[in-house]
């Protein structure tokens, strides 16, 4: 699957930015989303703020995200996710972020 808006690149913005309230759920590749969202959002991580190049979430932070939602048997979406994906995904929002910042807050104690 390629980039919605140039056809050419692989899309890197994920569902994360569905789960973190009503951003794009297009598929961009980072330029596109660059031009499309110039504003952007805050270039740290959601969870631990890392700073990263525009993206939400840092590889760690994405990876245990993905391990958790998995692990409630939620199949994360990289293509065009169904509308029923982003409820069940929207629902379980609060139990997410729980979970992430205690995470967080573990790992940064280790
Ligand atoms: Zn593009
Ligand atoms: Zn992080």
């Amino acid at each position: 699957m390629l980039c919605e808006r140039c056809n050419e690149n692989e899309p890197t913005v994920f569902i994360t930015k569905v789960i973190h309230g009503g951003m794009t759920k297009r598929n961009l590749c980072e330029e596109c989303d660059k031009v499309e969202n110039p504003e952007g959002f805050d270039h740290t991580c959601f969870y631990c703020g890392e700073k990263l190049v525009n993206a939400v979430l840092c590889p760690l932070c994405q990876a245990e995200l993905f391990r958790f939602m998995h692990s409630k048997g939620l199949i994360f979406p990289t293509d065009h996710p169904t509308p029923e994906q982003v409820a069940e995904i929207k629902a379980m929002e609060a139990e997410l972020e729980k979970h992430m910042k205690n995470w967080v807050a573990q790992r940064k104690r280790d």
